[in-house]
């Protein structure tokens, strides 16, 4: 995803996006990528509307009820997190995609919808849904090969996201629509068959926090484990994620065995450690409870803002043994630090809650599966063979795949994750200028996830990638042999290593 109200700068603003999570899925995703380099298909999109969104799809790949679904996707995430957002169901399952959106309100989160009451204000653009037939194709568009999907807010005040979603722009809302400007765009891949609705479950939440969220740094740990944390959980709490211990718990567990800490969470982690403390706390809160933590007053105004009589809200807070829900008690909260939110809220003291959890972690016995997990991650795998699929041959990239998907299906073991290495390793067999090019247009992703895993200095290799070119411009091999090793040596984690 990519949040620019966050606080911490542009890493956090390129990092938080959405998700190398995905590599879960994302062997049925890779699945569907076709040849392993050719550059994406080209195609037209065709645009759609629902009460709350501007679908694209490209042409002539529409499915039946798709509008209804999207609104029925948004509709389980709020409900989940925000039971009293959701107000009405505008479709009915016969509805054709094309809608009128006059009337909407139902999935217009609540600034958005306060917006629409105000007399003289401006309608707000429904946020744009961008649905991807391959990974391939929307890796190009984005020109990130770490993500399967992306949450983008604002969009028109980026000009480098803007170039490089030149095949898009075009299709996005007119900018000045409304003030503030939501302008809100999501692009998901994996459509119509694998893997889309997961993301765009993940998606919509982020869609939901950047409408809804306002303490964002409440949390006394990165503000990124609550963000990615809360999208990676709801993936799984609705269903739409398997295997939440062999993928999220026990990869986590290993790494606090070996000397993790939640206050250090490394980027590679980051989705797993994020939705294991969404989960554990979910257990212990209920989801709009867990949220007014974070954004009380927000919760608080829409409260007021659409009457509820505060006995229907479905938010039951335990203040001195009383059972309340009303909308000054959260404004109470909002005047607290987190520990004493949750603490007046739950009766359940963080420091002692965190250390208890790393205690359970510790004690948490970790399957071949959850080893190969963590180990798939802390190398980057997934990553490295995005970078490097135009070179590998058809045999190595379905023979990634197959590892892909044992990973994915929770079943693979250490052994799996050195055999993927090893085809990384594989010496290239595609040689050509346009394999060049290929490579030549992930190198601002290169770039970003080099700095991420080994520091500044490590970029200056890839610096020397494009001087390489310019000296050999009829020797594909030599810029080809740079770039996998680049990706090879400076995209691995460092940490503790699974024996
Ligand atoms: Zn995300």
């Amino acid at each position: 995803m990519y949040l620019p109200v966050l606080p911490s700068g542009s890493r956090a603003r390129r990092r938080s996006h959405s998700l190398l999570w995905i590599v879960f899925i994302a062997a049925l995703i890779f699945g569907s990528s076709g040849s392993a380099h050719a550059l994406p298909e080209p195609f037209e999109w065709a645009s759609y509307r629902s009460p709350g969104f501007a679908v694209y799809v490209p042409s002539g790949m529409s499915i039946d009820g798709l509008g209804p679904m999207i609104e029925s996707l948004y509709a389980e995430v709020s409900q989940f997190w925000l039971p009293s957002l959701v107000l009405c169901q505008q479709l009915s399952p016969d509805d054709q995609i094309l809608v009128p959106c006059e009337s909407a309100v139902a999935t217009q989160a609540p600034i958005l919808a306060a917006a629409r009451r105000n007399p003289g204000s401006c309608v707000p653009a429904p946020s744009s849904v961008f649905l991807y037939p391959s990974i391939d194709a929307l890796q190009w568009d984005l020109r990130d090969y770490s993500v399967g999907g992306r949450f983008c807010g604002s969009i028109a005040f980026d000009p480098e996201m803007m170039h490089t979603l030149s095949r898009v722009a075009s299709h996005l809302p007119e900018s000045g629509a409304c003030s503030p400007d939501p302008l809100l765009s999501i692009y998901v891949c994996g459509f119509p068959d694998e893997g889309w609705k997961s993301i765009l479950v993940h998606e919509f939440v982020h869609l939901l926090q950047i409408t809804n969220l306002t303490d964002l740094d409440m949390l006394p740990l990165d503000a990124r484990l609550l963000l990615e944390g809360m999208a990676a959980y709801t993936e799984y709490a609705l269903g739409y994620g398997d295997d939440f211990d062999v993928h999220v718990t026990e990869p986590v567990a290993y790494w606090i065995q070996h000397g993790g800490r939640f206050d250090a969470v490394p980027e590679y982690l980051l989705y797993p450690a994020g939705a294991l403390l969404a989960a554990e706390l979910c257990a212990v809160i209920e989801p709009a409870s867990f949220w007014a933590l974070f954004s009380p007053i927000a919760y608080g105004c829409m409260l007021d803002l659409f009457d509820y009589d505060a006995a229907d809200v479905a938010v039951h807070a335990s203040v001195d043994g009383a059972l309340v829900s009303d909308a000054s008690d959260w404004q109470i909260l909002a005047a607290l630090d987190f520990s004493a939110r949750l603490e007046r809220t739950t009766g359940v003291c963080w420091d002692e809650w965190l250390g208890r959890l790393a205690a359970d972690l510790r004690e948490h016995s970790v399957s071949p599966a959850g080893m190969a997990t963590f180990e798939w991650k802390r190398r980057n795998v997934a990553l490295r063979f995005r970078l490097l699929a135009p070179v590998l041959s058809e045999a190595t990239y379905d023979e990634f795949l197959a590892i892909s998907e044992r990973v994915a299906a929770g079943i693979a073991h250490v052994t799996d994750v050195d055999r993927a290495e090893a085809l990384l390793a594989l010496p290239a067999v595609q040689f050509s200028a346009d394999v060049v090019d290929e490579l030549a247009w992930r190198i601002p992703s290169l770039e970003n996830e080099v700095r991420d895993v080994s520091g500044e200095a490590a970029v200056q290799s890839v610096s020397l990638l494009s001087s390489l070119r310019q000296r050999n411009p009829d020797d594909p091999a030599a810029y080809i042999a740079a770039f996998a090793e680049i990706v090879n040596r400076d995209l691995v984690w460092a940490g503790p290593t699974v024996p």
